[in-house]
């Protein structure tokens, strides 16, 4: 019973916690991680979801023509919307 307790209260606690996470700023745009929908951490880096668009579409736009790796991570980008 009281364990049980103790696991709905650590549940609520997380879930109310979550504004209270670590807070990681963009590399680029330098917003924090509660402004921006996703945020990529890498090794030193985070990228936030909206960077990553700009950059892919840069990388795009300066390549004219996307590769077939290129396309490989944009599937991966877009969670595989082709089903
Ligand atoms: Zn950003």
């Amino acid at each position: 019973m009281e364990d049980k307790k103790v696991v709905s209260f650590e549940k609520k606690h997380s879930k109310a916690g979550d504004k209270t996470q670590e807070i990681e700023y963009c590399s680029f745009c330098k917003r924090p991680n509660t402004q921006v929908p996703k945020m990529v951490k890498g090794p030193g880096v985070n990228i936030c979801s909206e960077c990553t668009l700009i950059a892919v579409q840069y990388l795009i736009l300066q390549d004219g023509l996307m590769s077939a790796e290129a396309q490989k991570i944009l599937d991966l980008l877009w969670g595989v919307s082709k089903k």
